[in-house]
């Protein structure tokens, strides 16, 4: 398929393969009656972690391989990719409290 007619005849567009696009796109596409096309800039290297480059796996690092800038500070670079930028944020921070989330 080809990028111009990618998006041709589908019923919503989801720019953007990020956490906030797939999520949308997931449960957009829960509606069978409903078609979803969510384009992503960036690769998909597929379910797993096997197709996933080292870079992207290692968390004590922050990978620059797929950033948006090449020159942007760490805590403001955005990744081009499938899962968007948290493919990249190394899970500097937690914001909710443990015991906001009761197991
Ligand atoms: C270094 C760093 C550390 C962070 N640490 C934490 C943390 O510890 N805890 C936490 O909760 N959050 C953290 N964040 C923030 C968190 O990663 C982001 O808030 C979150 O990933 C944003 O998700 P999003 O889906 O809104 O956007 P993004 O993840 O940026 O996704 C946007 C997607 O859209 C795609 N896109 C953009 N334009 C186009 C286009 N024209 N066509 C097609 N696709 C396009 C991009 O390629 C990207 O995949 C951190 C962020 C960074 C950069």
């Amino acid at each position: 398929m080809t990028h111009a007619g990618a998006a041709n005849g589908y019923d919503v567009v989801v720019l953007g393969g990020g956490v906030a696009g797939c999520v949308l796109a997931a449960r957009l596409s829960e509606d069978p009656d409903r078609s979803v096309c969510l384009v992503e800039a960036g690769r998909d290297y597929g379910p797993g972690a096997g197709g996933w480059p080292r870079t992207a796996l290692d968390a004590r690092a922050l990978p620059r391989d797929h950033v948006w800038e090449r020159h942007t500070a760490a805590h403001r670079i955005r990744a081009r990719v499938i899962g968007g930028s948290s493919c990249v944020n190394g899970c500097w921070n937690t914001w909710a409290r443990c015991t906001a989330h009761p197991l």
